[in-house]
């Protein structure tokens, strides 16, 4: 029965869990695009985007109230909250989380009054602290220079530091194993309502539907289609626009199968939480994109080059304009052939 409120319905993805690999897209790269400032956009009949600098959530207003995706941090938050006040003075019923990184699931706090928070649930299983018996992460262990298993804050370094207060979960001025391992997560506020199949949320006689598609990038990935006339496609830190992807992972073929899923979609508007708005198109061009890297790395290989060789010569070239190609083409190159090679 489909009725304001929580509708489910089962999408018959079968896609397993892939193992997290969180190859995190940091803060300073971001601040270093040329997307600035904040501001508030249409998109097509009732939904829109909000951006803060290189950050980008999305949302539909109804007669009932506004149905987000991703806060993307309280600052966004709290400015969204005051901006869609005055604009159109419905409240926000629901949030929705893209996935629990702390750069777009940090926030939600600020809605909780009039939302529910919605989130796969994964995320539960990622905002829950660890076993106090867990170590520091491998990547964060040269910065115990006291050795005493814990991170100081005076220890603390780049990313870690920057974010201190929000991997302190219990505030002690220290981090533990445990709370180093979770992340910075302290102001993600836990969902009110977990999904693990396609949910569909129906407010005001308008639809949006809810898909989570685990990925490499997150296990508790989730894609958004706002249902409204040309339809507007959300997927977070994944199928990126006119941007080179991130990682080593972008060519695995379980993770091109999510891209063509995606693409098989009806929408015109893709919004890909980072940098310039797009459309159906540079979905598309994300999926050539990690088609051609695979196909000239099988080319490499086939003509027995090796990987240092391989990354040194698939330039990509026609790909030159898209950001982040100088960071990211070597990676991609080199992951992509260690997944082609790996079963040798
Ligand atoms: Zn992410």
């Amino acid at each position: 029965m489909i009725r304001n409120g929580w509708v489910l319905a089962v999408l018959g993805c079968s896609a397993a869990l892939s193992s997290f690999a969180a190859y995190a897209q940091p803060g300073p790269l971001w601040q270093a695009t040329t997307y600035k400032g904040r501001e508030i956009g249409k998109l097509t009949g009732d939904v829109y985007y909000a951006r803060s600098d290189d950050y980008v959530s999305a949302f539909m207003v109804t007669p009932d109230g506004i149905i987000l995706v991703e806060p993307v941090g309280p600052e966004h938050a709290t400015w969204l909250k005051g901006e869609l006040d005055r604009r159109f003075g419905v409240p926000v019923k629901y949030v929705i989380y893209s996935h629990s990184h702390a750069d777009h699931s940090s926030g939600a706090a600020v809605f909780k009054d009039t939302a529910r928070i919605i989130g796969h649930e994964a995320l539960l299983g990622l905002l829950a602290v660890p076993p106090s018996t867990t170590q520091l992460p491998q990547n964060q262990r040269a910065q115990d220079t006291n050795g005493n298993g814990r991170l100081e804050r005076a220890e603390a370094q780049a990313q870690v530091a920057a974010s201190f207060d929000f991997y302190d979960a219990d505030g002690d001025g220290a981090l533990s194993g445990a709370e180093a391992t979770r992340g910075p997560l302290k102001l993600v506020t836990p969902p009110d309502l977990t999904y693990s199949a396609q949910v569909n949320i129906v407010l005001g006689g308008k639809r949006v539907e809810v898909i989570p598609i685990p990925t490499d990038h997150a296990p508790d990935n989730t894609i958004v289609r706002f249902v409204d006339g040309s339809n507007v496609v959300f997927a977070s830190d994944w199928i990126t626009n006119a941007r080179v992807p991130f990682g080593p992972n972008i060519t695995m073929p379980s993770e091109l199968a999510k891209i063509r899923q995606v693409e098989a979609l009806d929408f015109e508007h893709f919004i890909c939480s980072h940098g310039r708005l797009g459309t159906k198109a540079d979905v598309s061009a994300n999926l050539e994109y990690r088609e051609a890297v695979a196909a000239a790395v099988r080319e490499a290989i086939a003509a027995g080059k090796t990987l240092e060789q391989a990354r040194d010569t698939v330039l990509m070239s026609d790909y030159a304009s898209w950001e982040f190609y100088e960071q990211q083409r070597p990676q991609n190159v080199a992951g992509a052939y260690r997944l082609l090679t790996a079963n040798r």
